[in-house]
């Protein structure tokens, strides 16, 4: 049998797993119809595990590997890898943070000028005809010098604001703890933040904790005028509550990447003309899937070289 020294749940492009299967001896339970359920024993040896925020790491995932050390995800966000268990196993994690902050901050900014200026309206209006059959194109909502509020002011959070005050906006944030040696104020209501936003960007992490936190009250608060821009996590917005709050009017608008169900079926969004909506692709451009692909290919390799992964997360913390 086998002693594989690395397993990979996930394909992460040819270029990658050709390169890693080269270096090391590869698992890759991908490649399988029953994927990692089809192993046993074959798992034993492997020291260290790839996997992406999308394909996530579990208890049984690391049950199944005693002599694991390290996990590398490729991604961000860190919501389906199970944290407390690898905390509890001494294992060492890492994600990919950095390299995609500004193309999930273009992303962000996309879906805000998008939904304010309705451009993805105004591109059927013109290829179907109707500017010729009904005329002037209804008016909108400036943008420049407006008020952006934003919930999680981490690195993509704060992407999002720097590219804010290229648009004039006066900019606020809320999170748990307010950051030093920011040049944004802080707000430590979150429904405080919505009600003096005219858009509110949410970009902080998913998960049990943030669980519907932009809730009815905050979207009361953002208002009629209001536009909300999801680019985190659908869990982070409470979706039934936004639904309701776009058809009475409550809400201007939003701007989504990330929904509560993903991939969305063919969704209750599409009668809104206030929401654009994107089917989660913040850090989808080619140059930036493959630098996240390189960072993972680089801790897997500072691991194997010195027991040490190069953007490991804080499991305890972050959990
Ligand atoms: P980060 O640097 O870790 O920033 C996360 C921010 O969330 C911090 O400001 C943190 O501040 C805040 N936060 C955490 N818990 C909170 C809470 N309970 N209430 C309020 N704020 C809270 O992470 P990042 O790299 O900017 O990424 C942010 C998130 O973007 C990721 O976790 C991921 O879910 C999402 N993302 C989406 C895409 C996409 O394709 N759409 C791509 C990449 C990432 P405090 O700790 O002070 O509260």
């Amino acid at each position: 049998m086998t002693l594989y020294d690395v397993v990979q749940v996930a394909s992460l492009g040819q270029g990658f797993d050709e390169r890693l299967a080269a270096r090391y001896r590869v698992l890759q339970t991908w490649q399988s119809p029953r994927g990692l359920a089809g192993f046993g024993d074959e798992l034993k040896s492997v020291r260290v595990a790839v996997t992406s925020v999308r394909h996530g790491f579990t208890q049984a995932m690391f049950e199944a590997m005693p002599a694991l050390q390290a996990v590398c995800s490729w991604g961000v966000g860190h919501d389906t890898l199970d944290l407390a268990a690898a905390a509890d196993r001494g294992v060492a994690v890492s994600t990919t943070p950095g390299v995609l902050d500004d193309c999930v901050a273009d992303l962000a900014w996309a879906l805000l000028l998008s939904t304010a200026r309705r451009t993805a309206e105004g591109d059927r209006y013109v290829k179907t005809g109707q500017w010729r059959a009904l005329g002037q194109f209804p008016l909108t909502t400036k943008v420049s010098g407006k008020r952006l509020g934003i919930l999680g002011l981490g690195r993509i959070g704060e992407a999002i604001a720097r590219r804010g005050t290229g648009f004039d906006m006066a900019v606020r944030y809320h999170s748990r703890t307010p950051r030093q040696g920011v040049p944004y104020g802080y707000e430590a209501s979150l429904v405080a933040l919505a009600g003096w936003s005219d858009f509110l960007v949410v970009a902080c992490v998913g998960g049990a904790a943030t669980r519907h936190l932009v809730n009815a009250p905050v979207l009361r608060a953002l208002g009629p005028r209001g536009i909300l821009i999801n680019i985190a996590r659908g869990s982070v917005v409470d979706q039934a509550a936004l639904l309701s709050a776009l058809r009475s009017g409550e809400l201007g608008g939003a701007g989504l990447d990330v929904l509560e169900q993903e991939p969305a079926p063919a969704t209750e969004f599409a009668a809104l003309d206030q929401v654009s909506l994107m089917p989660h692709v913040g850090s989808a451009t080619r140059e930036t899937r493959e630098a996240m692909s390189e960072l993972v290919l680089d801790n897997v390799i500072a691991f194997m070289q010195s027991g040490k992964l190069l953007t490991p997360i804080a499991l305890r913390e972050s959990s």
